[in-house]
């Protein structure tokens, strides 16, 4: 009587998926259009090449990785406990119509593309920076916020980032102790304020040391990613490289 072999049937089982996860991936991009030219796409189910590169990115090679090295942006942030600033391109469309599609009106299947062109900006920062983070965190909303609206957009975006390499992205290390009501046209003085204290975090140890890389949506005056910094570094965080999709200049 044959034996039944279980090893064999699981390896073949294994296998059958692999081979239908990657047909339906194969069959999802060749169904799929570049959102802006609604030509085939390529390098994303959402983008093709050509308009991934005609994006108007921060020119990050030309300030070695980091647009703190660029004069402009130095002097938007003089007072700032954060190390670095990497950034995809500024509030401007198509970036500044997909943040508002993803954020206001529920699209949240721009996450994905949005994770991937902020990957696709920090591998190109970091190949002038030669200096990786230990770990990624996002901007933490409050728990009612966050009930009221559904989700976090720094954290899907900070996880949709994460598929794309091996940093520990830790969803739990950081939490936001106070509801703000909404901000907008909040000077920076009154922002600074208002966001004095609204952190905290689970497990100092865990980060003492570490090179942490903070992931927000927008900069608008900068003051949560500079408080959520200052808390770090008081923390004996090593340095915080922020990465952001956008960084809306006339607004600082
Ligand atoms: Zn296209």
């Amino acid at each position: 009587m044959e034996r039944f072999d279980l090893r064999g049937l699981l390896y073949r089982k294994n296998r059958l998926l692999n081979n239908i996860t990657s047909s339906v991936y194969q069959l999802r991009m060749q169904l799929s259009q570049c959102i802006i030219c609604h030509g085939s796409s390529d390098v994303h189910p959402q983008i093709c090449t050509y308009c991934l590169a005609n994006l108007p990115f921060f020119s990050i090679e030309k300030v070695g990785g980091d647009l703190l090295n660029w004069p402009a942006m130095n002097n938007l942030f003089k007072k700032r406990h954060f190390d670095r600033l990497i950034s995809v391109t500024p509030y401007a469309w198509p970036m500044s119509h997909w943040i508002n599609q993803f954020k206001y009106q529920r699209r949240h299947d721009y996450a994905s593309l949005l994770g991937f062109v902020l990957q696709y900006q920090w591998h190109r920062a970091n190949e002038e920076l030669y200096d990786c983070s230990d770990i990624v965190i996002s901007v933490p909303t409050h728990q009612r916020k966050w009930q009221l609206r559904g989700f976090n957009q720094a954290h899907l975006l900070a996880e949709a980032f994460s598929k794309y390499h091996q940093i520990s992205y830790q969803d739990n290390l950081l939490r936001r102790v106070k509801y703000e009501q909404a901000q907008v046209g909040q000077s920076g003085t009154q922002r600074r304020k208002s966001v004095a204290g609204n952190f905290a975090l689970s497990d100092r140890d865990q980060i003492a040391g570490k090179k942490v890389l903070l992931i927000d949506d927008v900069i608008t005056t900068g003051a949560t990613i500079n408080e959520i910094s200052r808390l770090l570094k008081s923390n004996y965080v090593k340095n915080v490289t922020v990465l952001t999709l956008c960084v809306s200049i006339d607004k600082c």
